[in-house]
């Protein structure tokens, strides 16, 4: 879910997609054509917000636990971007 709804072809890397808020956009890096993420990107948010609990009810656990589940809930945010938020053209 990182094709460029313009041309069709690759517009970023996951990593920069999943950066990219609904309220931001963003030129695709092969055609220029400004795009952003559907408002569905917030559902991505909910692992990354629930390992940030998890993290916080750890804390007394030592720093391995707590940075193992803040990269899990981050690992799930990107997953879930790259896989089920499609990008969307903005004219701006
Ligand atoms: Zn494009």
């Amino acid at each position: 879910m990182i094709k460029c709804p313009h041309c069709g072809e690759q517009a970023m890397t996951p990593l920069r997609k999943t950066l990219l808020g609904p309220a931001q956009s963003t030129g695709c890096k092969r055609c220029g054509g400004r795009i952003s993420v559907s408002a569905a990107a917030f559902f991505a948010l909910i692992p990354f917000l629930l390992s940030m609990i998890l993290a916080n009810s750890l804390a007394d656990r030592g720093w391995l636990l707590i940075g193992g589940s803040l990269a899990a809930g981050f690992l799930a945010m990107v997953y879930i971007h790259v896989t089920f938020i499609p990008l969307v053209p903005r004219d701006e």
